[in-house]
């Protein structure tokens, strides 16, 4: 069986896990978090990078900071993982889901704009695929209305929109190291703070809402409690595992964009030969190859197809489940039907990828897909 994923392993990860075990420290903010911090403020410029245990829990960090509050609106998409929102409904937040557009799964920021009111107090954003959503337009309507911005970009490193990396638009972004992710940690995450007035806050939050972090720099006497806040900082472990992945992150790249350029390649003929799309990267987003999809034309087509592939030893799996329909969100949802969201919901396959995956795997999904539509050359 080609599996759906398999992750990343260098190697060097053992040498750094055995490092920081030996050098005694390996609670939060060790030798490697701070090698982390750095690739990430040094290579893609961020202001200020905290290492969390989670993408998830990055969103719940930036739920805190924003101060959300029981009753006020959120807007995201209907069509992401369960995380995006879920930050936000642990502060007692209203979320409003906007659909996706008709010919990607990213969010429409006209479908935005529409649900804005005066409660709205976050707009949260995913780049799907790790292809970017319209910033300009989203953070238009952000300054325009005084609401943040928060950049789920938990599939997006190493993505740009207009040059600028994904994750540095928003008032914050935030990562995911988990395993299915491009550079992974098993389980990990990180916030982008790029609004300076947010970073001592974050701080505090993020050590269970001391300020053991100042005290640590030396910059108070002693440490207490000063605000709300968890447990989000990850063990030396973690971000040991994550700093070999980080050095190897252009060689990561540079195959998992050849694996999806093959894809693409082969697979064009489904655009003209069948019904089924591919996946589009509009002109102000690079590709950061995080995922390759199909997007049949319906929930039988898209069942037969995955059947097809398990049948031929290849693993294909679906996405996500429109969150306003979902068994938790249902009863509380009173907005518009989201059509786009749901067809993405019935529709969308995403094939194997990962940097193991050999040519000759390519070759041989691709034939079997194009074998399935009837259109083999
Ligand atoms: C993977 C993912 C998450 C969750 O990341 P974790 O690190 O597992 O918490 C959140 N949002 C999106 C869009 C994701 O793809």
């Amino acid at each position: 069986m080609i599996p759906f994923n398999k992750p990343y392993f260098h190697g060097d990860e053992l040498v750094y896990i055995t490092n920081t075990v030996t050098a005694g420290k390996i609670s939060g903010d060790g030798i490697y978090t701070k090698k982390c911090h750095d690739f990430f403020e040094t290579h893609y410029g961020f202001k200020k990078v905290l290492l969390t245990t989670s993408c998830t829990d990055a969103l719940e960090m930036a739920a805190i900071l924003l101060d959300i509050q029981p009753g006020d609106e959120v807007i995201a998409p209907s069509y992401t993982f369960v995380s995006t929102v879920n930050a936000f409904a642990l502060r007692g937040a209203k979320i409003i889901f906007a659909d996706s557009y008709h010919d990607h799964p990213n969010i429409d920021p006209e479908q935005i704009k529409k649900l804005i009111t005066p409660n709205t107090k976050a707009i949260v954003v995913v780049h799907y695929a790790g292809v970017a959503c319209d910033m300009d337009a989203i953070m238009a309507l952000g300054t325009q209305y005084n609401i943040p911005v928060v950049e789920d970009a938990a599939q997006a490193i190493d993505g740009y929109y207009k040059g600028k990396p994904l994750g540095s638009i928003g008032t914050f972004g935030t990562f995911s190291f988990h395993e299915t992710k491009n550079i992974i940690a098993g389980e990990g995450g990180l916030l982008a703070i790029n609004d300076e007035k947010y970073i001592q806050r974050a701080e505090i939050i993020r050590e269970k809402g001391t300020n053991r972090t100042s005290f640590f720099r030396g910059e108070v006497a002693k440490y207490g409690w000063v605000d709300i806040g968890s447990s989000f900082l990850p063990s030396d472990i973690i971000a040991a595992y994550l700093y070999a992945q980080l050095e190897n992150i252009n060689a990561i790249q540079v195959r998992r964009k050849d694996i999806w350029q093959k894809y693409y390649e082969k697979l064009c003929v489904l655009l003209t030969k069948s019904n089924v799309q591919l996946p589009i990267v509009r002109e102000y987003s690079t590709n950061n190859a995080h995922m390759f999809y199909l997007v049949c034309e319906n929930l039988e087509q898209r069942t037969s197809l995955i059947q097809y592939l398990k049948d031929n030893n290849v693993h294909a799996v679906f996405h996500y489940l429109s969150l306003h329909n979902s068994g938790f969100y249902q009863s509380k949802y009173f907005g518009h039907n989201l059509p786009n969201s749901d067809f993405y919901t019935d529709s969308l396959v995403r094939l194997p990828l990962f940097y193991e995956l050999t040519d000759e795997q390519v070759d041989y999904i691709c034939e079997k897909i194009k074998e399935f539509f009837n259109c083999s050359v």
